[in-house]
């Protein structure tokens, strides 16, 4: 069984998709005025990882993420620097995608722009107005919240706090001001607007993902994640726009991530201690697979706090993993039985897959590969691994990682002819008994990312990690 913590019932559901073995599933993606910090990817990599163990579990998954390339603070920027909002926004958009490869983060089927959905924004707008959800008020079009009875299920607001005939105009807002919201903005002067025949304005951010989550996914779909931060007003005002339009139930489990803070604080713009992963991985040095695991091993409904040193701790983490796959899969192994390798795993698959089918549990995901990694570890020391239970071991650990997807092929298959004649220069150092000379040139392959080894079958490299990050 599958279950996760379904923020509208408040609880953990058995997860049963509306199609049998497929999953629709949408995820708020990013709005393309700067980069994204670390703490909006937070939210992508639990995404990536509720998707991979969808996958995992043999389901196939239909995932759409939005890209939001209109809103307040673009058209403000963009308005300020005389440019458009696409020569605005697609530096952003383009660093986005360059994000998401680095941490090997699969991509969706479909990343729809608001700015390319704007006619379905509009017929939406209308066929609110037309059923009586929505009313027009000096060029601007609001969503009434007093008819629909639902509005608050998700966030649990107080609704006696409502006042009543007063309207919010700003995309994002707090709990403590429920308001009608803009469906459609007019135009204000100087800025960016469409000529429609709601007449001269914007959509609202809140209707685009009502828009493109139904052309996509239709109107009733499985999951719908995004942070915490969505669920008011963002998520709210999508149910209420989505189910008033349909008359049909919008999404029927909503999985939210908590926060990342920095030292203890919240990262945010607004705190100005944000960090971006370019940032992260060029000038600190950090490595792209440590940060995600990093990011990965906090369960996502509790508050993970970025230090340095928990990344360089990830990083050490990643790397008795890569030791591990590196000595099954260049150590030579004899004939024999598989029986002491089956049973390690037996025991660590049912703890990995239960504890990921529990509301995607990490500690237990991760402590049954370390686990098994220490007690196969000990099984290597005593020589008590066959040829064939070192297969079963990488098979085992590559296929959890089609999960984690913390060990893409980073490793070169071939190396560089350069490289290949100072390991012969060094052999030949070696067997002139020139040590001096074959110490230096393997500091000077370690520097440069290739650790040599000296075993019974020969020289044996591997790539390694960057030193510890720079702070
Ligand atoms: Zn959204």
């Amino acid at each position: 069984m599958i279950r996760f913590f379904n923020t509208m019932s408040g609880k953990l559901d058995e997860f049963r998709p509306l199609e049998e073995g497929v999953v629709k599933l949408y995820t708020c993606g990013p709005t393309v005025y700067d980069y994204a910090h670390i703490g909006n990817f937070r939210a992508y990599i639990f995404e990536d990882l509720l998707k991979r163990f969808l996958l995992f579990k043999g389901y196939k998954v239909k995932h759409v993420m939005n890209i939001t390339d209109v809103e307040d603070k673009i058209i403000r920027a963009a308005t300020e620097l005389g440019v458009s909002l696409q020569q605005y926004t697609k530096n952003y958009t383009d660093a986005f995608f360059q994000d998401l490869e680095r941490l090997n983060i699969l991509p969706a089927d479909v990343y729809p722009r608001a700015t390319e959905h704007i006619p379905e924004m509009v017929e939406m707008v209308r066929a609110l107005l037309d059923k009586g959800f929505a009313y027009h008020k000096d060029g601007s079009y609001y969503f009434d919240i007093s008819r629909f009875p639902d509005y608050g299920r998700l966030s649990k607001i107080d609704m006696d706090a409502r006042k009543v005939g007063v309207r919010i105009d700003s995309d994002e807002y707090e709990k403590e001001s429920v308001h009608d919201f803009a469906l459609w903005k007019a135009q204000k002067e100087g800025e960016f607007f469409w000529d429609t025949e709601l007449g001269p304005g914007r959509p609202g951010w809140h209707i685009e993902c009502s828009v493109m989550s139904s052309k996509y996914l239709g109107d009733s779909f499985d999951i719908h994640c995004g942070g915490v931060d969505n669920i008011f007003p963002h998520h709210e005002n999508e149910i209420a726009q989505s189910e008033a339009y349909s008359g049909k139930r919008f999404v029927r489990y909503w999985l939210h991530c908590q926060h990342l803070v920095r030292d203890g604080q919240k990262m945010s713009k607004s705190q100005g201690n944000t960090i971006s992963i370019r940032e992260l991985t060029t000038e600190h040095g950090a490595d792209p697979m440590a940060l995600r695991l990093l990011l990965l091993s906090t369960h996502y409904r509790k508050m993970l706090n970025f230090t340095f040193d928990a990344l360089h701790q990830a990083g050490s983490s990643l790397q008795r993993i890569r030791d591990f796959l590196y000595e099954l899969e260049t150590r030579s192994f004899h004939e024999g039985d598989t029986a002491p390798v089956e049973d390690l795993l037996r025991a660590g698959e049912a703890e990995f897959e239960s504890g990921l089918g529990d509301d995607l549990n990490i500690s237990t995901a991760l402590s049954a590969i370390f686990g098994l990694i220490k007690k196969a570890n000990i099984l290597l020391s005593r020589e008590e691994i066959s040829v064939k239970g070192a297969v079963l071991l990488v098979a085992a650990v590559r296929s959890w990682d089609r999960v984690l997807g913390i060990l893409p092929a980073r490793e070169p298959q071939v190396l560089p002819d350069e490289i290949k004649h100072k390991i012969d220069e060094r052999e030949r150092a070696r067997a002139a008994k020139d040590f001096a000379l074959a110490d230096s040139i393997r500091d000077e392959l370690l520097a440069r990312g290739i650790a040599l080894e000296d075993a019974k079958e020969g020289v044996r490299w591997k790539t390694v990690p960057p030193a510890r990050p720079k702070k």
